[in-house]
């Protein structure tokens, strides 16, 4: 591999439900630091149906150019044909890096296509930087359970790939009207080709919640004795506007679904306020929230890990305190 024919930083531009997902814009505002330090051009790649029109908010947003790949095998998303376009797209302009928002979407595609390209990939990052001599991308990201900070080289191989957790680098302020070049690609692969089908979707029951999106957040843990104990924390969210978190043992009970579960097997979180409510805050817990903006713990353990991780605790029993709490915001909020 000729490392030297690699240039330009490009994010891969997510969309859901025909908008541009946040981390992708935050991804554009890191892409265009590092594209800056390196003297390059950022780039966005934007895949779907439909999605041609999104390229003017990318370039709000600090693409100097799109890679548009529009067309109806992209109307869902397929690990299949996505990663033959970032493939396709990777092997025909050769940018140095490429940028992948840590969703689900992005997680799978990125590990997908790294696979394909034979190069190297850093899950999860928090912290992106670049060497602006050599280009070697520099992707920190906590390692050994949240005990340091790994940085994370890939050296020999090119496209330098990197997840990104939500929440953590800063989108530009959008410049409106920016303009940029729009670069249409086509895809080399027909429908009859594609080994995948989506037959039907069906949407979960109750309202799927993105607890990484979340601003405020109020997480449950086994403390809460049982199910119906655990209605105090939707009590309680639902007061002050959160999104219901949980730990794995919550989950595990079957008080509440998977995708609430924050922690190691869950999801990553970083919201402005978290309250963990009868948490514990075993290691595996503590990774999913460690970087939340302010951390309030409930617990009536007084040398209950969490009171390490956290800027506010409150020694005593979630039913006497949370009660309390929900009353007193009602009080201000209504
Ligand atoms: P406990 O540890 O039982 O803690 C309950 C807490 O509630 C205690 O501190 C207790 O003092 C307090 N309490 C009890 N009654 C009250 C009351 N009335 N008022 C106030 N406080 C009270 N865990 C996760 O959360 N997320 C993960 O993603 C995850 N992944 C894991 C992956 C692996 C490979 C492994 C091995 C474990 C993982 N775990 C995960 C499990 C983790 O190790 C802990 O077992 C789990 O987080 C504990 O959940 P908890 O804090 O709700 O329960």
């Amino acid at each position: 591999m000729n490392i030297a024919e690699y240039s330009g930083v490009w994010v891969f531009i997510e969309v859901k439900d025909g908008k541009i997902v946040p981390v992708s814009l935050e991804l554009l505002g890191a892409g265009k630091r590092l594209a800056e330090k390196r003297g390059v051009e950022l780039s966005g790649i934007l895949v779907g149906y439909g999605v041609k029109p999104l390229a003017n908010t990318a370039f709000e947003y600090g693409a100097d150019a799109v890679y548009v790949y529009d067309d109806p095998i992209f109307k869902l998303y397929r690990t299949e044909t996505y990663m033959r376009a970032i493939i396709e797209c990777t092997n025909r302009h050769k940018p140095e890096i490429i940028l992948y928002g840590a969703t689900s979407t992005g997680k799978d595609l990125a590990s997908a296509a790294a696979t394909d390209l034979a190069t190297g990939l850093t899950a999860d990052t928090t912290i992106l930087d670049i060497d602006a001599d050599t280009g070697l991308l520099q992707a920190s990201r906590p390692a050994f359970g949240g005990n340091i900070m790994a940085t994370i080289l890939c050296k020999k191989h090119r496209p330098q790939m990197a997840t990104v957790r939500p929440k953590i680098m800063k989108a530009m302020n959008p410049i409106p009207g920016r303009k940029g070049e729009i670069i249409e690609e086509k895809i080399s692969i027909r429908e009859e080709d594609v080994r995948t089908k989506v037959l039907e979707i069906v949407k979960s029951a109750t309202k799927q919640v993105r607890i990484d999106e979340a601003d405020i957040i109020v997480a449950g843990g086994k403390g809460l004795g049982d199910a119906k104990g655990f209605g105090l924390i939707h009590d309680f969210a639902e007061t002050i506007g959160a999104t219901v978190g949980a730990s794995r043992d919550a989950v595990e009970a079957g008080w509440i679904e998977h995708h609430h579960q924050v922690g190691q097997t869950g999801v990553t979180v970083t919201p402005k306020i978290y309250f963990a409510i009868g948490i514990s805050g075993a290691i595996q817990h503590l990774v999913g929230m460690q970087n939340s903006g302010l951390i309030i713990a409930i617990n009536k353990d007084p040398d209950a890990p969490i009171f390490n991780s956290c800027h506010y605790g409150i020694v005593g029993d979630a039913f006497e305190i949370v009660p309390m709490l929900i009353e007193q915001f009602k009080r201000v909020l209504t």
